[in-house]
């Protein structure tokens, strides 16, 4: 693939943090790409929507959570270049939620302290994150 045939894919990410100050981390289902790694939960921006839309979305969807756009918190992003994409990733943390957080789609959850993140496998765009959080939590 050349240069120029790399698309940049966006996808949101979200630190939901409990009130322990846990990180939920959300693993990759058999099925998808990078099965069985341990990723920050979130999803593709659609086509109209916003990063902050993509979030609430997702994570109803995923874990049963619900939050608003005044409760995502931009910390940092994510670029990586993975085979065929370039996958741009902002990191949002959320503290305000509701909702008990659980895996919808079957996937396994997990609430991580900051200091045990690097225990989880992650995919690559999302490890170097990781310093950012233990930095603000
Ligand atoms: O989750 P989904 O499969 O829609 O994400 C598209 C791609 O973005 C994945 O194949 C993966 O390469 C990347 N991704 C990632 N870290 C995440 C979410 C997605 O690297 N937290």
């Amino acid at each position: 693939m050349s240069v120029t045939d790399r698309k940049i894919l966006l996808v949101a990410a979200c630190a939901l943090v409990d009130s322990d100050g846990r990180i939920l981390l959300a693993q990759r289902p058999e099925g998808k790409s990078l099965a069985g790694l341990w990723e920050f939960p979130g999803g593709k921006v659609e086509p109209g929507e916003t990063p902050e839309e993509t979030l609430i979305r997702e994570l109803d969807e995923e874990l049963g959570v619900r939050t608003k756009v005044a409760c995502l918190a931009p910390l940092t992003f994510a670029s990586h270049t993975y085979d065929d994409f370039h996958l741009l990733m902002p990191l949002y943390v959320c503290r305000r939620y509701e909702g008990v957080a659980h895996g919808r789609e079957g996937q396994a959850v997990k609430w991580v302290r900051p200091k045990a993140l690097r225990d989880y496998p992650m995919p690559p765009a999302d490890e170097p994150l990781i310093p950012y959080l233990m930095d603000l939590l």
